[in-house]
């Protein structure tokens, strides 16, 4: 199956470049065979997983294989691995729609994660012919669980300082003594890629088995949410493991956790997105039903610009990853079929999946949060999901790299990239001080549509350009420790990249003749509207931090020239998703 999406862009030249609506990946151009796929799965979560949640909040680990084991019958665990180990093979947006449905179960697609995602991800990758032979045909059918064992009590972030070791002995195969922390399905996973300090320093990763004397798991954390999820800390005792177990090479097990790591985020991303359209569902029929001062409350306008936001930002964060998902798909299209193209297809889009995961798990957080609000004293208790909800998502903000650590990733890959030439960004701020000292030119704001929605998201790349520039200029090399700048400069970039997505998604229904198009060109117009103001506010914090004098009111005066976008009445735009969202009881884009 190929995903019909003609942007082949290089990853993150979107900030330089105008793009084309009717080639971005869309939810529009899903073929039958995704919507057949994600059909299935949603059926699957709604009949057999909704109903067990209690159960698997229990503790009931024989239950979650079970669940994986129905996974592995519909398909559902194969979609990334080739067909020769008993995969399907099948493209990124296939696995992006399973996971936005398996979504509405937290706990459970926490498991499916670690399993499809965690563990069978790096052994594509970067697994021997043989290595996969033995182990990617029994994760494919759930005969194995799998898990992922990075984190150490004292490496989380600084995940490649982990003190576990693995020692040489003279046959060729390494002894494991350490503790690793947080494993999802670590109370009952049956096959572990462990990361560890290979005769001392040299971080590598490793395929072991559960089963191996020495293994052995603590006892299940006790969390804030995910109650459903296996969590556990994971002990190696003098574990012997042959030569043939190392995955990758000796001293690259970096190139193992961050490729696999770089995958995972924009697939949490994609969770994340399949998160907001549950609640946003469950917070519409709510709102539709619970009646005060004798009318529905989705009747009142308060609540009306609730749900009419939630669906706008949900909006732009699924424009966001189905558009990535076009992008990967379109690059290994175009690679040879083999683990390392996969790896440099997700290192190519790095950014914008980093991206993916902060300001999807952000937004996911903010629709939850609402979503309680809306169901007033039942939003916190245990009857309704909403309070479920809301803890379950917390996580999202702290794994696969904490939201902090990623947002330092996004300008400090795209700087590299920059730095070593492969993206024109030093030229490109160059031209912009140029432009930023020339006379101002006036800016239209007359409404022609979306029009004006592209030129502001195009103002927006010229702010992103504007504060990096002038960030590369004033701290050259110690750029990477200026994290409250770094900062800043991601939140525009996130919101230059998710903006842009939904815009051009909406123009995109519009020349679809999509009859649904003056509300995904409601949604479009609050996100730019919104993302204008915090563009402005995140670079003007940059720029005082940077600049003083008159050097400082030179960039806040060009900051208002770039940024001159007219506010528009998002009141009556939200009044109109809201309307949209109670009339069918869920999302409607
Ligand atoms: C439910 C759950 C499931 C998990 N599943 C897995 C799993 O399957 N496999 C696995 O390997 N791990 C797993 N983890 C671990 C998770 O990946 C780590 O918790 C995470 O990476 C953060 O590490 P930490 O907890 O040590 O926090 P720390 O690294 O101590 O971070 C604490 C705070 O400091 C910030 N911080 C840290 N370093 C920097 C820096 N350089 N600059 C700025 N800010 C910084 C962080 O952003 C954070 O806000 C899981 C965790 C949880 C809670």
């Amino acid at each position: 199956m190929t995903t019909p999406s003609t942007e082949t862009r290089k990853g993150a030249t979107w900030l330089f470049e105008d793009v084309d609506a009717a080639s971005i990946f869309t939810p529009a151009k899903l073929t039958d065979e995704h919507r057949l796929i994600a059909r299935t799965t949603e059926e699957f979560v709604n009949n057999e997983v909704m109903p067990n949640v209690d159960r698997l909040e229990a503790k009931d680990w024989a239950l979650a294989r079970q669940l994986l084991h129905r996974c592995a019958e519909l398909g559902l665990l194969g979609i990334g691995v080739p067909e020769e180990y008993g995969g399907l093979d099948l493209d990124k947006a296939t696995s992006l729609v399973v996971v936005e449905r398996i979504a509405r179960s937290a706990s459970f697609a926490t498991a499916f994660g670690g399993q499809a995602n965690l563990c069978s991800l790096p052994l594509v990758l970067f697994g021997t012919p043989a290595q996969k032979a033995r182990y990617l045909p029994p994760l494919v059918s759930a005969e194995m669980v799998g898990a992922y064992a990075l984190s150490e009590s004292s490496s989380g972030s600084d995940a490649l300082a982990a003190k576990t070791r693995a020692d040489r002995q003279p046959d060729g195969s390494w002894v494991l003594n350490g503790e690793k922390m947080w494993i999802s399905n670590g109370g009952f996973a049956d096959l572990l890629i462990v990361f560890a300090q290979a005769d001392g320093d040299k971080f590598t990763s490793f395929i072991v088995e559960r089963a191996w004397p020495g293994v052995s798991s603590g006892n299940e954390e006790h969390k804030m949410g995910l109650h459903g999820s296996s969590t556990t800390p994971i002990v190696f005792q003098d574990v012997r493991v042959p030569a043939e177990n190392v995955l990758g090479e000796i001293g690259k097990g970096h190139k193992v956790a961050l490729n696999t790591l770089n995958y995972g985020r924009f697939s949490l991303g994609a969770m994340c997105t399949g998160g907001c359209r549950a609640a946003l569902g469950d917070a519409a029929r709510y709102a539709a039903q619970r009646r005060q001062f004798g009318q529905p409350i989705a009747s009142f306008g308060a609540i009306r610009h609730k749900l009419g936001e939630m669906t706008a930002r949900t909006y732009a964060i699924e424009s966001l990853v189905y558009r990535t998902a076009g992008l990967i798909d379109a690059a290994i299209e175009a690679s040879p079929r083999d683990g390392a193209a996969l790896a440099a297809a997700f290192e190519e889009y790095a950014v914008e999946s980093s991206i993916a995961k902060v300001a999807c798990g952000e937004v996911l957080d903010f629709v939850l949060d609402e979503n309680v609000q809306i169901h007033g004293g039942n939003g916190f208790v245990k009857d309704y999901t909403a309070e479920r909800y809301y803890r379950d998502a917390r996580v999202n903000r702290i794994f696969e790299g904490t939201n902090e650590i990623n947002r330092l990733l996004i300008p400090g890959m795209l700087v590299r990239r920059g730095l070593k030439g492969s993206l024109p960004l030093v030229a490109a701020a160059k031209r912009l001080q140029d432009e930023i000292l020339a006379p101002a030119m006036p800016t239209t704001s007359s409404d022609e549509g979306l029009q004006v929605e592209l030129r502001a998201v195009a103002a927006f790349k010229k702010v992103a350009l504007a504060v990096l520039g002038t960030a590369m200029q004033t701290y050259g090399e110690k750029l990477s420790t200026e994290q409250e700048i770094l900062s800043y400069a991601a939140d525009i970039l996130i919101d230059v990249y998710a903006c842009e997505s939904a815009v051009l998604r909406a123009q995109a229904a519009e020349q679809a003749g999509d009859t649904l198009a003056p509300l995904h060109a409601a949604a479009a117009r609050i996100v730019v509207n919104d993302g204008a103001q915090r563009v402005e506010m995140a670079a003007r914090s940059a720029l005082a931090a940077m600049a003083e004098g008159d050097t400082l009111r030179t960039l806040l005066a060009a900051l208002r020239r770039i940024l001159k976008v007219s506010p528009v009445n998002t009141v009556t735009l939200r009044r109109q998703l809201a309307d949209a969202v109670v009339a069918k009881g869920g999302y409607i884009l």
